[in-house]
């Protein structure tokens, strides 16, 4: 049967993006059907954005600096709504390129809701398309627990529009999201709490990383409270919010911001149309090709449910894309040593096994941690102190985990992503020659095992 086209993706964010492009470059008739914004959840509404607002916030540390280094300056005055616009412009130059890729690479971009109508079949706002293989990549939409009054809260995706920064803001949720956005609204001058419903936040991450950054957004004046979840919000009559926790305490704040995670966007999506199946978690179910359970549909990135990364969806796009068109070069995604970065203030840079994932693996541990003041705060009266771990198998020496608590982790985590992915020993950490004055070469000088 001769189809519309060869492969027909749904998502023109960070998978599907990658995986049409690439599909097209290798000679394949691909369409691509986006609903809402082109580079989706990344470009819009996730990453970009947020990493610009991180920007935004952490100019305050910069000025709070400058005095230690002789510099005098006026009192400095933020603007929100000249942030907001400036970031909405740069994101519309973004989704323009992301239009240019696609159109470029002979990819046809269709404008619309799609909806599986068959196994090869898809419906974009009326009109029916036919192709070989479909690949969902239609993400992720944020999560609210069903609270009374959920509609007076916001998500991220409302976060990066509001007209004016709230002076009082509540983040309720423990993960990437909350804990970033708590340093935006503080950083850029609102008081701010974050309630979490656990002992300690940032579950999954090693256990020195998630107390040292907990010390030390205390002592940047963030109001942390653990074992703290919101029963109801009620809006009160001077517009304020008012949260009523579940053990009693009332807080009131003119914004409350979940961000207690994410679920699979499978809306209107017609699967009841497929043999597509989801997995226990309710993301759709794959094997390790990405093959959904109907043979003729793929998925990849969000939708999946398997790690809820850019990087890691575009290269499941491309992996997609080879195996598809390009067999010989297919390659699987090595879902091992992931590096990632939480852009909290001071930010995360981690690879590897936490302390206690190495211990639950049955690994005897080696622990290598170092805590500093950078030599940038020497000057000022700031406090701040930065987290280095190593976390090494004392019996092969290899090095299987490198943590870190502030400025610019995430840049050097990518680095000693590249080490570990080659099986990098602590002897050859050791052996490296470090560059000096930087926060990144203790990395290669820590010497004294702590535990
Ligand atoms: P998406 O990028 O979400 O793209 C899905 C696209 O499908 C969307 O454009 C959507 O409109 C479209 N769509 C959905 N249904 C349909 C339909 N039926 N028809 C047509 N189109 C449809 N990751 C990082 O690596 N680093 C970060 O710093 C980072 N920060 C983040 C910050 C926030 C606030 C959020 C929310 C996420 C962040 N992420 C980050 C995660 C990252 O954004 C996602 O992992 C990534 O975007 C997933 O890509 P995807 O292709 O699976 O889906
Ligand atoms: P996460 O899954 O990371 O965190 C969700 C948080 O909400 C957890 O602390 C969880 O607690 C808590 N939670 C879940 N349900 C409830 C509930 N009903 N009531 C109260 N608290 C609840 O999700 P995020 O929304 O923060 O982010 C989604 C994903 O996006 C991340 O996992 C990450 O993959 C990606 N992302 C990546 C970023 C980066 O790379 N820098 C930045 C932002 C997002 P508990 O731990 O107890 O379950």
């Amino acid at each position: 049967m001769a189809y519309d086209f060869d492969l027909f993706v749904i998502g023109a964010g960070s998978g599907g993006v990658r995986a049409a492009r690439f599909a097209a470059g290798f000679g394949a008739k691909v369409a691509v059907a986006e609903s809402r914004y082109l580079g989706g959840t990344c470009v819009n509404v996730g990453c970009v954005p947020k990493k610009l607002l991180v920007y935004g916030a952490h100019v305050a540390d910069e000025l709070e600096q400058a005095a230690g280094f002789g510099w005098t300056l006026e009192e400095g005055h933020f603007d929100w709504g000249t942030l907001i616009a400036n970031k909405n412009r740069e994101i519309e130059r973004l989704n323009g390129i992301y239009r240019n890729l696609l159109v470029n690479s002979g990819v046809t971009l269709l404008q619309g809701h799609a909806r599986l109508t068959g196994a090869n079949e898809v419906d974009v706002d009326g009109q029916r398309y036919t192709a070989e293989h479909i690949l969902i990549a239609t993400g992720g939409w944020p999560q609210v627990p069903d609270i009374p009054g959920k509609e007076l809260a916001i998500t991220s995706n409302e976060a990066f529009y509001l007209k004016e920064l709230p002076r009082r803001v509540l983040v309720v949720g423990g993960g990437y999201i909350a804990v970033e956005f708590a340093g935006i609204f503080q950083g850029l001058g609102a008081a701010t709490t974050l309630l979490y419903r656990g002992d300690l936040f940032l579950r999954g991450f090693d256990g020195s990383v998630r107390t040292h950054l907990k010390e030390e957004l205390e002592k940047r004046g963030l109001d942390l409270q653990f074992n703290a979840d919101i029963q109801r919000i009620d809006k009160l009559d001077d517009g304020s919010l008012k949260a009523t926790l579940k053990d009693g305490r009332e807080l009131v704040a003119d914004c409350v911001f979940y961000a207690t995670g994410r679920r699979p966007m499978l809306d209107n999506l017609g699967l009841e149309n497929t043999g597509v199946e989801l997995d226990a978690r309710g993301y759709i179910r794959v094997d390790d090709q990405y093959q959904t359970t109907a043979p003729s549909i793929l998925a990849i990135g969000d939708v999946i449910g398997r790690v809820q990364l850019t990087p890691v969806a575009l290269a499941e796009g491309m992996a997609v894309a080879r195996r598809l068109f390009k067999p010989e070069q297919y390659r699987p995604v090595d879902y091992q040593n992931i590096p990632t970065a939480v852009f909290s203030q001071p930010p995360i840079g981690t690879v590897g096994l936490t302390e206690e994932q190495a211990l639950e693996a049955g690994h005897k541990v080696q622990i290598f941690e170092s805590r500093f003041r950078a030599m940038k705060l020497t000057l000022t009266d700031i406090q701040e102190k930065t987290l280095m771990k190593l976390v090494v198998d004392a019996e092969t020496d290899k090095v299987l985990g490198c943590h870190m608590v502030g400025p610019d982790a995430g840049e050097i985590v990518q680095g000693l992503g590249i080490a570990l992915k080659a099986g990098a020993t602590k002897q050859q950490f050791d052996e490296t020659i470090g560059v000096h004055p930087t926060a990144a070469e203790e990395f290669v000088t820590m010497r004294t095992v702590t535990r």
